[in-house]
């Protein structure tokens, strides 16, 4: 009382909202914040009002449409602007031709390596390891055990596979275009990604981003590879739209308009390849961790994948 006693009652009433909302923007609500996550926000003081616990985009609440675009919008330009992983998570390292490996294993002779490439370049097809198997008696163990040498990397059993479990990891698409196959998760921190001839640092950069998981990657059997992915394949996954966008504003416009519709309690957006994956967790109950993490059922949990016509 007694202050700004010059001024006239609206813009008293206007300062002391001002004020208000200063200092209730950062109160807490739950686990959420009311602090408004994009750091051009207007700050109006009606966002006070709202539940802030909702939308959340990558750990910020989006106090109104508008907010929630400039993130999104923050994001998709981040996500185009790299596709690989960083070349220490195994994306541009060089590698030993796997002939070579087998050689020094001691598991083929010079000339039996001669041979095949002979036959691989005249026939102008097919993967070395499958002429060594067909010419030299190797078996696919040898040749998988080789590939991992060469990529550095486990070879994977599929122990502990649960194909309904992982389906919600990754949506079907991707398991499908890119061949990502989540084998299993151990001790709530660990998610392993089996490949069949060579590993994707992308896809598993992608993973780990969106399950909040250390991603552990390695080589399998091909057959058991084709059989694992066929199984996830064949379960229900999470429920997922798929959409060709022209351009980046008009898959920030749709991805703005689809957080304003359901209101996610979490929600991701990371890219592999071509493919921009939003994860939407619609309620608290969906999110295994603060970020989201690998949902447990298939309940309020929402994909929208987009691709840009452009990079189709
Ligand atoms: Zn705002």
């Amino acid at each position: 009382m007694g202050k700004n006693l010059s001024l006239n009652p609206g813009q008293q009433i206007a300062n002391e909202l001002r004020a208000f909302t200063d200092q209730h923007r950062t109160h807490q609500f739950g686990h959420g914040r009311a602090q408004c996550g994009n750091p051009n926000c207007s700050r109006s003081w009606l966002a006070i009002l709202k539940d802030s616990r909702r939308p959340m985009f990558e750990g910020r609440w989006g106090c109104c449409t508008a907010c929630v675009g400039a993130l999104v919008n923050a994001a998709i330009r981040r996500e185009s602007g790299h596709d690989e992983a960083p070349p220490d998570q195994g994306g541009h390292r060089h590698r030993m031709p796997l002939g070579l490996i087998l050689l020094a294993q001691g598991r083929i002779t010079n000339s039996e390596l001669q041979h095949a490439l002979d036959l691989q370049r005249r026939a102008k097809s097919g993967r070395i390891g499958d002429w060594l198997i067909q010419e030299c008696g190797l078996t696919q163990g040898d040749i998988t055990r080789a590939l991992s040498v060469q990529w550095q990397c486990p070879v994977l059993t599929m122990e502990g596979f649960n194909p309904e479990a992982m389906a919600l990891a990754v949506p079907r698409l991707l398991t499908q275009t890119l061949g990502i196959v989540p084998i299993r998760i151990a001790g709530k921190q660990i998610l392993y990604l089996a490949f069949a001839y060579q590993l994707d640092a992308s896809a598993a950069f992608a993973m780990g981003r969106m399950s909040g998981l250390n991603v552990q990657s390695g080589l399998t059997d091909p057959v058991e590879w084709a059989g694992a992915r066929q199984r996830l394949c064949a379960c229900d996954g999470i429920e997922a739209t798929f959409e060709s966008v022209v351009d980046m504003d008009s898959m920030s416009r749709n991805i703005e308009s689809a957080i304003a519709v359901m209101q996610p309690r979490a929600s991701r957006l990371v890219r592999t390849h071509q493919f921009y994956w939003l994860r939407m967790w619609l309620e608290s109950g969906a999110m295994t961790n603060r970020e989201g993490g690998v949902p447990v059922t298939r309940e309020d949990v929402a994909d929208r994948i987009y691709v840009l016509s452009s990079e189709q």
